[in-house]
């Protein structure tokens, strides 16, 4: 499995499936999660509000897996990220367990390559630095051999930079 760091906008990324940072009502927010919905168009709203009204909300650390619409993937995975700032203490092992269940679709779904955003960095409040030693530290520990590769996707050059340095020092 190939890591890499890449600094673009996910709408834009040719992979199997791109994760979104979601929220528990799976209906759309700010951030990532506009940009994805705004892109894809309402085939994924549509496909989120079923979701919803079979399972209810999705609690942070849970994901789900729906059409990518108009976007060049083939799927989305909506991971809820966890908030910084409120209740819990849990917050490093929600944020685990947004990589974990994402990867668990995507073997799920036959997918091969998966782009993920920076989850819970934006208006989430995680710190950057730890959110992403974590999901570095997460996906390489998750033991498979169907998928080739992750991209991860920064927006924000402070976050490509620490991904970029990260990586470097795993290899
Ligand atoms: P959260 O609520 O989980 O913090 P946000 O969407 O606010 O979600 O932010 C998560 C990360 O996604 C942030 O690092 C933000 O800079 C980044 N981001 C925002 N828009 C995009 C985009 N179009 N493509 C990739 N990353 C994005």
């Amino acid at each position: 499995m190939k890591l890499k760091a890449l600094q673009s906008d996910i709408t834009t990324v040719k992979v199997d499936v791109i994760v979104n940072a979601a929220n528990t009502s799976l209906l759309g927010g700010g951030g990532v999660d506009g940009a994805i919905h705004r892109k894809g168009g309402a085939e994924i709203l549509e496909a989120c509000r079923k979701i919803r009204a079979t399972q209810g909300k999705c609690n942070p650390g849970e994901a789900v897996i729906t059409t990518a619409g108009n976007l060049p993937a083939k799927y989305v995975i909506h991971a809820v990220g966890p908030v910084w700032n409120t209740g819990g203490k849990d917050k490093e092992r929600l944020l685990a367990n947004c990589y974990l269940n994402s990867l668990r679709l995507a073997i799920e779904n036959d997918i091969k390559t998966i782009a993920f955003p920076n989850i819970s960095t934006g208006i989430y409040k995680f710190p950057k630095e730890l959110a992403a030693k974590i999901a570095i530290e997460t996906v390489m520990s998750f033991q498979q051999d169907q998928i080739e590769e992750v991209i991860f996707v920064c927006f924000d050059e402070e976050n490509y930079k620490l991904y970029d340095e990260l990586l470097r020092i795993k290899k």
